[in-house]
């Protein structure tokens, strides 16, 4: 597997998606929100955790973790916020794996890093583009050291899970994990950053 750093150029240029919308629809609960996300989506919506919970997202089950993904509607199995002309509704907001396809995560000691998902995209002739404008956040640097701290957080809370054994330290765990990053309401207009940090420093004191 070839692993690639933000300011590598890969051929993961799918012309705008043209005509093509195939990652919005099927994907179950694949598409994981953290809070970074979820900071984007109450930028885009105006709703809280709890209102977006009502349609638009919903809660996933995996390795004892639970966190927030992406719906997909019961009648069409599209995400809800696909258009009806097959377009993301959210575009600027979207979350960070519907900005990452067709690239994946790998972590390791020198940090994160991408690699391509061969064959997840079918579109032909695709251009190269540089990694972190195919992502499209501000303040890249930024970004990848957040996706680096929570992916290090989920990875030590579903480790401390593992080792305890115990249905009540789980649901302690869970519980912290969403009233902590999720349910308080970001302050859109402010810095996503600091306010991880400052959640952070929260999840450190009463985590222990
Ligand atoms: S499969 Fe490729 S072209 Fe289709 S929506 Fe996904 S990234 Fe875009
Ligand atoms: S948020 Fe946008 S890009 Fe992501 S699955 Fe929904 S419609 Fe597609």
């Amino acid at each position: 597997m070839i692993l690639y750093d933000g300011n590598d150029m890969v051929k993961i240029g799918c012309h705008d998606c043209e005509g093509c919308s195939s990652c919005c629809r099927g994907m179950g609960q694949s598409i994981l929100l953290d809070p970074g996300d979820l900071f984007w989506l109450q930028q885009a919506t105006g709703q809280s955790f709890a209102q977006l919970m009502q349609e638009k997202i919903e809660l996933n089950v995996e390795d004892g973790l639970i966190l927030p993904a992406v719906k997909m509607r019961e009648d069409t199995d599209c995400c809800g916020f696909l258009t009806a002309e097959g377009r993301c509704g959210i575009h600027a907001f979207r979350p960070g794996l519907c900005r990452l396809f067709p690239l994946g995560r790998n972590y390791d000691e020198n940090g994160l890093r991408y690699f391509v998902l061969e064959d997840a995209c079918t579109v032909r002739n695709r251009t190269k583009v540089k990694i972190r404008k195919w992502l499209g956040v501000a303040e890249p640097a930024r970004y990848e050291a957040f996706l680096t701290t929570w992916h290090d957080l989920r990875r030590e809370a579903r480790d401390r899970i593992a080792e305890q054994r115990s249905d009540e330290f789980a649901r302690q765990i869970n519980v912290k994990l969403l009233e902590i990053f999720y349910r308080p309401v970001y302050d859109t207009a402010g810095d996503f950053y600091e306010q991880f940090a400052e959640r952070m420093a929260r999840w450190r004191a009463e985590i222990k």
